[in-house]
This record gives C-alpha cells, structure tokens and sequence, in this order.
C-alpha cells in the first residue's frame, strides 16, 4: 500500500480561512494526504493567507523565505516538497508571488480552492499553477463533505460557511475584490453539513460569511430564506445545542434575526457587531451605510429581544482624515454602548480599495496613541465584563482537556474560555459552574449541583440590561 502523503496546513486571519483550511484537508484527503503538525516532514505545505492588512499580507513572504530553506533540505534528502499559497494574498497578488517566490509551486484564490487536486497535477507536469478566476462553478457542489474520523478529531464545536463575498464596499477593505460577489448556499445544503456534523459529535455550530447576516438562501420551499428563518430551522436539529454566528453587518439585521434571539434558546446571547467608528463623519467615508445612531438602534433592538445579550465590535482608529472629534465620538459610542470585548486595528491603506488614494493620512504617532486609548476602554469593559461572572453560576459547553492535568475546558455563552477539575466523560454537555476566580481572560470553577444550578441571565443582566442607547 502507499503510505500517505503529509499535508501542513497553516492559516492566517479570518475564521473563513480556518473553515477554507479544514475544506482543503478534506478535498486532499482524497488523494491520499493526511495531516501533519509540522512543516519538516511535510510533502505539501500551503500558507492560507490573509490580506485585510499590511501586515499580515507581509508574512506570507517572510514565511515563504523560511519555507524555501525546508524545501531544500527536503530535496537534498531526495524527498520532494510542494508549496502551495492559497486565502486572499493569492487571489490579489497571485503574478507577483509566481514573480518574487520561485518556492512556490501552486497559487489558489479562496473560490478555487476546489481545484486543488489538479493545480498540483498542473504544477507536476507544466512546472508551476496558478488559478486566481472566480469560476462560474460554485465550489460547494465539488468540496467532498468532512470524513466522520476529521469531524471528530476537530472537536465539538464547528464552523458552517453560508454565505461569502460582500457587496458593501467599505472604502478600506479589499474583501470585495479577494472573495468576490455576494454569494449565500442553498439551506438544504446548510441543513446537510449540520446534521452530518451532529451525527459525529458536533454540539455548536458557527454560521460564517463575511456577511453572515445578509444571508438569502434558497429555502427548500423555493422563497429566500434569512439568516433568522435558517436559525429557526437549524435550531430543531437534534443533538446541536448551541447556534452563533458572524460576522455581521448593522445595516443587514432584519426582524427574523432579532425574533430568533428572543425565541431560540440555543442562539448564544453574543453577537459581534462592527461598526469601525462613532464618527457620521468618518462612517460616511469609509462608506458604511450607517451612521452611529442607526447602530445605536440596532442594539437596542437586540436588548430589547434578549436582557442578557453582549457585544463585541471592530474598531478602525486613523482612517483618512480622523480628527480628535471624530475619535472622542468613537470612544463615547463604546463608552455607551458597554462592550464584552472588541478589536481594533489601525488603518492600514490597501492597494485598490478607494481609501488608500485617501490623502489626508493620520500621523502614526496619532494612530499608535489613539490605538491605545480604546483598546484601554474595551481592555476594562472586558474585564469588568468578566469579573461580573464571579460568584455566580454559569452554562458552560465543555469542549476538550486543558493544558493543566485533570482540568476540561469550555466556553461560555460568551466565549470566556472557563476550566474545572473534571472527567474527560463531560466533553460535549452543557453544565452549569460555579465560578470562583478570573485568571487573566479565563474562568476558574467547579461544576455545580443541580440545587445550587442558577442561570446564566442573574450574572449578565446585571452588566448588560436596560442600558437603552438610542440617541446621543
Ligand atoms: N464584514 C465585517 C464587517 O463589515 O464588519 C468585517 C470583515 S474584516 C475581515 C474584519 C475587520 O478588519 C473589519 O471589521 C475591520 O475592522 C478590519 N479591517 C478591514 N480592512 C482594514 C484596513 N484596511 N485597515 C485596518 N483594519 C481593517
Ligand atoms: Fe469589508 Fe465592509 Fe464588506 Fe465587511 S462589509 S467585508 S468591512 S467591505
């Protein structure tokens, strides 16, 4: 028998990369790869690449100078080592890589990825492929679903893709031009991987798009489908009990996302709403098609669905032309607002994205100092946010053994990772704990009796109810 090839994966950014990777590994497996955690004795390497900034477009070529030390290691050992760059740096800079990297051997665009197989033929037989198209194709109807042995080794918790691409246009962000048109899949297609993945253990799911909530789906009953009305139905299907779903955008929430907040249990009370800046001034340049209040209304919509819902944001501090006004406004949405936890980036000019022709550009002294005022804010939200949990007893989903010996892992509604001294036996239920202590972003409990068992809503309708924040 041939012994398997060894495939290392290794993804950068979004959690649409992380869900690409996993469909990759699967569409190889077909041709006899099997996971590796290492590059050394990797045949095939692909970098997943992320290129929403600078930054992290810049690594793929410092990794690629790295990689082509492995390579010729590997080749004076007589063995042969494939490179691969797929994700968003691929699709927008797919002839500049063949051009400056001579490593790599296949270039794939996050649409293409479906055609992996054949790339590396190609590569085999001309050389080097590249394939950066957005085919007409839907590379859905071509991905082989997950094997039950991959599902389980991914563990309890699992992204679901239902929509890609965008069409808003934000003027800083190139997910328009590397991911494509605003595409959603077919609910039965949906409810297909949901219920394979519940089968083999799976207990949460993630919907992702980088539009999630503009998700219009072709329903079973031949009408559109929203993303409430796919949660509803996702909601029945045994053995899932826990729904999430992001990212979302504010112009996008529609009634039936809101009514399954306030009728669906199992739809976490957590949602990650971006909204980039407090400024009407700035959001109308970075072309967001809202202004503060208009997302100062949408989560008031949410609260008053569910009490104990939270938030987390993105914040941009530095676009073109950010005045001081401009970012006080930023600080006093978040300051009224009250966020679980948030990121924020500084603007970072992307090629081809109306913004970088931008001219009036924010110091970077005022950008770094700007950064660290709001990440102060959010850093004692979060933490005024989690300390509120102390003392009081919360549902927490297990998910795997934690690093320490004896202690298991989970999240709870919010994602705060909590540990207990447990059997591996709780992996996968839901249980109430008792929390005890904070150790920096993480929980610290016992599980607690039936008796003692409270929920979840005493500790956050303290920190998150009727905060009303409509207006100024
Ligand atoms: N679709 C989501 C939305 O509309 O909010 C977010 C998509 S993007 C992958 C994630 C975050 O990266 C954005 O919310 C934004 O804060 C940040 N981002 C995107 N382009 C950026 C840029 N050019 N500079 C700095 N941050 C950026
Ligand atoms: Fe980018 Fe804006 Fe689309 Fe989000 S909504 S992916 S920030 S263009």
């Amino acid at each position: 028998m041939k012994a398997p090839r060894k495939l290392h994966i290794k993804s950068y950014g979004c959690q649409m990369n992380v869900y690409d990777a996993q469909r990759m590994v699967d569409t190889l497996a077909g041709e006899g790869f099997v996971e590796t955690a290492g590059v050394d004795d990797a045949d095939l390497v692909i970098l997943n690449t992320c290129h929403i900034r600078e930054k992290a477009s810049e690594k793929v070529y410092s990794e690629l100078g790295r990689l082509r030390l492995v390579k010729d290691d590997a080749a004076r050992n007589g063995r042969q080592m494939n490179i691969a760059v797929a994700g968003c740096v691929a699709q927008a800079e797919g002839q500049e890589i063949i051009r400056r990297a001579p490593v790599v051997d296949v270039v794939v665009g996050p649409q293409s990825y479906h055609h992996l197989p054949q790339l590396l033929a190609r590569a085999k037989s001309h050389g080097r492929a590249l394939e950066t198209e957005f085919p007409v194709e839907d590379k859905f109807g071509f991905l082989p679903p997950p094997k039950p042995d991959a599902i389980r080794a991914r563990g309890i918790s699992s992204f679901v893709t239902v929509q890609e691409g965008c069409d808003k246009f934000c003027t800083f962000c190139v997910v328009p031009y590397t991911r494509g048109a605003e595409v959603s899949r077919p609910v039965t297609k949906i409810i297909d991987d949901v219920l394979r993945l519940a089968d083999h253990g799976v207990r949460e799911i993630t919907l992702i798009g980088q539009n999630v909530n503009a998700y219009h789906g072709e329903g079973p009953d031949g009408r559109v489908w929203s993303l409430g009305t796919l949660l509803h139905r996702l909601a029945e299907i045994p053995g899932i009990v826990r729904l999430r779903y992001s990212t979302s955008h504010p112009r996008d929430v529609d009634a039936t996302l809101i009514e399954a907040h306030s009728d669906l249990p199992a739809l976490m009370p957590f949602v990650h709403l971006p909204v980039q800046s407090g400024s009407d001034r700035i959001l109308a340049a970075m072309n967001r098609k809202h202004t503060a209040d208009d997302y100062r209304r949408v989560i008031d919509r949410f609260r008053a669905a569910r009490q104990d819902i939270a938030f987390s944001s993105d914040f941009i501090v530095g676009f073109p032309g950010e005045t001081e006004e401009d970012f006080l406004a930023t600080l006093a949405l978040v300051r009224q607002i009250g966020y679980a936890g948030a990121y924020s980036f500084k603007y970072s000019p992307r090629p081809g994205t109306p913004a970088a022709d931008m001219r009036e550009m924010v110091s970077a002294a005022e950008m770094d100092e700007r950064l660290v005022r709001l990440q102060e804010l959010i850093d004692s939200q979060q933490s005024a946010f989690n300390v509120a949990v102390i003392g009081n007893t919360v549902d927490v989903l297990f998910e795997r053994a934690a690093r320490n010996p004896g202690q298991i892992v989970g999240r709870t509604a919010y994602l705060q990772p909590t540990h207990v001294m447990a059997s591996p036996d709780i992996i996968g239920q839901v249980l109430p704990v008792r929390v005890e202590s904070l150790e920096r972003y993480s929980l610290l409990g016992q599980i607690a009796r039936s008796a003692e068992a409270r929920s979840v809503k005493t500790a956050f309708s303290q920190m998150t109810s009727p905060q009303m924040t409509t207006g100024t």
